[in-house]
């Protein structure tokens, strides 16, 4: 009987995985890896350091041969071949050996699309300008190395993870280096107000922050330098531009092949990976994933997915095509992320706010707390701050996004697991973790952020929103002339709003305080309660939330309409930029 052949598209993260795990369910079938690149399985999210030289020799971003692949799976692999085209009916594919221009045809009874994204390009002039890179590959990276001692000063267009790990790395081999991203914050898969922490970090680590400017034109000078204009009409002279505004899934095979395609350019797939042909599975970048929270479609480029979902097809291949084992299906995506910048980790899990706010079918409710990564009497405590959001209706965790020096990477994870078992706020109150000084605390951040979350669900810490102070209360700045400040106190009625109460110490409140805001410091309250009325509701702030909290349990008791709000100053920091 002939082999089954299964023929895979892309030899890297997706690709690779998916072939090395139908060979270890199955013996029987024929294997083959077709890439149009030089290598399989190599280490594209180190590409950064290499540039940055962290990781030094080449050799170590390959994590696999094509000998190894031959030698331990029994799968073949041909680097420097394109598939140029997908014959649906005669099950088969045409491909191109690219050193020798050779054409040929090769039969599939399985067909596997692992071609992953393409750099997104500007509509701009000077693209194809020697100084201009990209980095997804290793020969960009190698090409990017070469010129390095000519680089002085860097562009990098583009603030998403990616963009920011190749600035810090320029940065680390002496590069000025100016980041420009179009919106109005750095990393989009935060919420503005925790992008701000990044925002600070990079600029305290010595990168320029271009904000809200796009870049018009490059041209080359007679030195040879980049004149780089930005829509403000300014103009920057560098020595490099680095292209990093996003991928785009590389879907031209599908979409000549006639395959469904979903409304991002993504190739569209059921739970088990299988494209709208039952021959053709697709992984990875190139694939549109369901949300597990939100249910939408999107794009989630990202390593992780990837190889899971080559793993998961591999099985529902084995299974469709072999009959040996059951399938698996995909539970869809959950936006899990990780990166470190100049110490800093930043890490999302689940949904952020800006995409709840296009779900009107989700009630959310959000904390902001800001514990240190272990308790403060051990040495070198340091701050994660952290936003949770959950469902308001049952608790339901929904998102979470952390940032700080040590310890993030590690709530992240336990948060992203929670969600994955559908766990809640009153799940996170109770969870075990692992404690002893230098690791955690007895109430660790997770447990925090679940306690603030569930007393504020239970009506015991009711939550005031940063977003409604600015837009309920009077702003009067020192910006302001004169005339403006005496038309908002004018505009302003008190009696509409909550009287804002810090209850810092009083060196505390004289160093910054919010705008109309009265100080009674905590240890004092009890004491001065007859200074505040019953009739309007009491909105009170500390440094992070934890003064505030006990406030408003003294303040509740005794009888007052009263909100904390949440995250205390520290947030308010974030909301003011
Ligand atoms: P890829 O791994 O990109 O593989 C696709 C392969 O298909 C390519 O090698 C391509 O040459 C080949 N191909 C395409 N079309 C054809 C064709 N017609 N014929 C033959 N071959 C073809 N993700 C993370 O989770 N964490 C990180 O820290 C991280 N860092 C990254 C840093 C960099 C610089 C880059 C570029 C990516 C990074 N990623 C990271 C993203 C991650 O690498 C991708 O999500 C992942 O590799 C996608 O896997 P894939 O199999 O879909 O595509």
């Amino acid at each position: 009987m002939t082999k089954k052949r299964i023929l895979i598209v892309g030899g890297v993260a997706g690709g690779a995985t998916c072939g090395a795990r139908i060979r270890r369910l199955n013996e029987d079938c024929e294997i083959v890896i077709f890439e149009m690149g030089s290598y399989v399985s190599f280490a594209n999210c180190g590409l950064p350091y290499f540039i940055g030289d962290v990781i030094v020799e080449e050799e170590k971003l390959l994590v696999a041969t094509p000998a190894l692949f031959e030698n331990r799976f029994n799968i073949r692999v041909f680097t420097d071949t394109e598939v140029l085209c997908i014959d649906r009916e005669h099950q088969h594919i045409s491909v191109r050996d690219l050193k020798t221009g050779e054409q040929r045809d090769e039969h599939y009874d399985a067909l596997v699309l692992s071609t992953g994204s393409q750099s997104e390009w500007p509509d701009i002039k000077g693209l194809d300008l020697p100084g201009v890179h990209v980095l997804r590959t290793i020969p960009d990276s190698r090409k990017i190395k070469a010129q390095l001692d000519n680089i002085h000063h860097a562009i990098v267009m583009g603030a998403g993870y990616l963009g920011l790990e190749l600035a810090e790395n320029l940065k680390k081999r002496a590069v000025q280096v100016t980041v420009v991203q179009s919106s109005n914050q750095v990393m989009p898969s935060l919420d503005k107000e925790m992008a701000a922490y990044v925002a600070n970090h990079l600029q305290l680590h010595g990168i320029e922050l271009r904000l809200n400017c796009n870049i018009t034109a490059i041209t080359q000078e007679s030195d040879h330098s980049l004149r780089v204009s930005l829509a403000s009409g300014e103009q920057l002279s560098v020595d490099a531009v680095m292209v990093s505004i996003g991928v785009k899934p590389r879907a031209e095979l599908a979409i000549k092949a006639g395959l469904e395609i979903g409304k991002y350019g993504g190739i569209r797939v059921n739970e088990y990976l299988q494209t709208s042909d039952t021959n053709i599975w697709a992984v990875g970048d190139v694939v549109e994933v369901k949300n597990v929270i939100t249910h939408q479609w999107r794009l989630f480029p990202l390593a992780g997915p990837a190889n899971k979902q080559g793993r998961l097809a591999a099985t529902d291949i084995v299974r469709k095509k072999l009959h040996t084992i059951p399938s698996v299906p995909y539970r869809g995506i959950q936006g899990t992320t990780v990166c470190g910048l100049f110490g800093l980790t930043v890490a999302t899990t689940g949904v952020n706010e800006k995409s709840l706010q296009q779900c009107p079918g989700i009630e959310y409710e959000k904390v902001y707390l800001h514990p240190s990564n272990h308790v403060g009497y051990y040495p070198g405590a340091k701050p994660i701050h952290i936003k949770l959001l959950y469902d308001a209706r049952n608790g339901k965790v929904l998102g979470a996004q952390a940032i700080g020096e040590s310890g993030v990477a590690r709530r992240i994870d336990v948060l992203a697991a929670f969600i994955q078992m559908n766990g809640t706020v009153y799940d996170l109150e109770e969870a075990e973790l692992c404690y002893a000084p230098q690791f955690g605390a007895t109430k660790d951040p997770v447990n925090l952020a679940g306690m603030i979350a569930a007393n504020h669900l239970r009506g015991d810490h009711p939550l005031a929103k940063w977003e409604n102070l600015a837009d309920t209360h009077t702003q009067v700045t020192d910006q302001q002339d004169e005339v403006d400040q005496m038309l908002a106190f004018i505009m302003d009625d008190p009696y509409s709003q909550a009287q804002i109460v810090d209850v810092r110490t009083v060196g505390e409140f004289e160093r910054k305080h919010i705008p109309h805001a009265v100080n009674i410091p905590l240890d004092s309250l009890r004491d001065r309660l007859h200074e505040l009325s019953q009739e309007r509701e009491i909105w009170v702030v500390c440094g992070v939330g934890q003064r505030a909290y006990n406030a408003t349990r003294i303040l509740q008791q005794h009888g007052f309409q009263v909100r904390n709000l949440s995250g205390g100053m520290q947030t308010y920091a974030n909301f003011e930029e």
